[in-house]
């Protein structure tokens, strides 16, 4: 039984998530990245319980309690963290904080799911949570169907993004209703590709967007700000 530490996954993007430690290094004999100058920092190698993804995070323990780290012990050692240093990867991207729940919920399900089949299901609905989140339709109930051709009609989403969407739903049907044909792992990676493109336009630019006006603003705002001496 390995010891555990609780971290953010930077993989499925799960939040203190228990991880198994499998390698444990003094982060002083850590490279550049990882390095910690601190005795009571260690460098470990961890992998999710929930995904299986694996990452290297450099820990400051609070005094004295290093030495509770171990490879062979066994037992929980997140009370004796000061903070976390490192952590490799960094957020990968592959959940947004700019999504609302329903949406990462699913982007979760269909990074999850056993079968191409199912995670086709699940990015359907991430995109059908999406388009309910992002006020495209104030309808409660409506299938993605509906929703689509409402927003066709009201121009309340592009032609282009509305075949995107429409290409989600086809996937979505293929998964719960055609059991002739098999997904292909390669049907699935189309999937996650438009649906992020879809989650992007609807959550990703308009956070973007926001932070970069105010950018913007800020700079004009001191261009335009009387000089010290005139
Ligand atoms: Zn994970």
């Amino acid at each position: 039984m390995a010891q555990t530490i609780t971290l953010d996954c930077p993989w499925c993007g799960s939040k203190k998530q228990t991880m198994d430690i499998f390698c444990v290094v003094d982060a002083r004999l850590s490279p550049p990245g990882l390095y910690a100058n601190t005795g009571e920092a260690r460098t470990l190698s961890v992998k999710c319980r929930s995904c299986e993804g694996l990452s290297v995070a450099t820990v400051d323990f609070t005094a004295g309690n290093s030495s509770r780290v171990a490879v062979g012990n066994s037992g929980d050692t997140t009370k004796y963290i000061d903070y976390v240093v490192f952590q490799i990867p960094e957020k990968i991207g592959y959940v947004s904080e700019n999504w609302p729940e329903a949406v990462r919920e699913s982007m979760l399900d269909a990074y999850e799911g056993r079968s191409p089949r199912a995670k086709c299901q699940s990015y359907r609905s991430a995109v059908e949570f999406g388009l309910r989140e992002a006020g495209i339709t104030a309808e409660a109930g409506q299938t993605l169907g509906a929703i689509l051709s409402e927003a066709k009609k009201k121009f309340a989403l592009s032609e282009p993004l509305i075949e995107l969407c429409d290409q989600i739903k086809a996937f979505g049907n293929w998964g719960l209703h055609w059991a002739e044909t098999d997904f292909a792992p390669e049907d699935a990676e189309a999937a996650q590709e438009i649906t992020q493109s879809i989650l992007s336009y609807l959550f990703e630019m308009p956070a973007r967007v926001e932070l970069a006006k105010k950018r913007s603003d800020e700079a004009k705002a001191a261009h335009h700000a009387p000089k010290d001496n005139p």
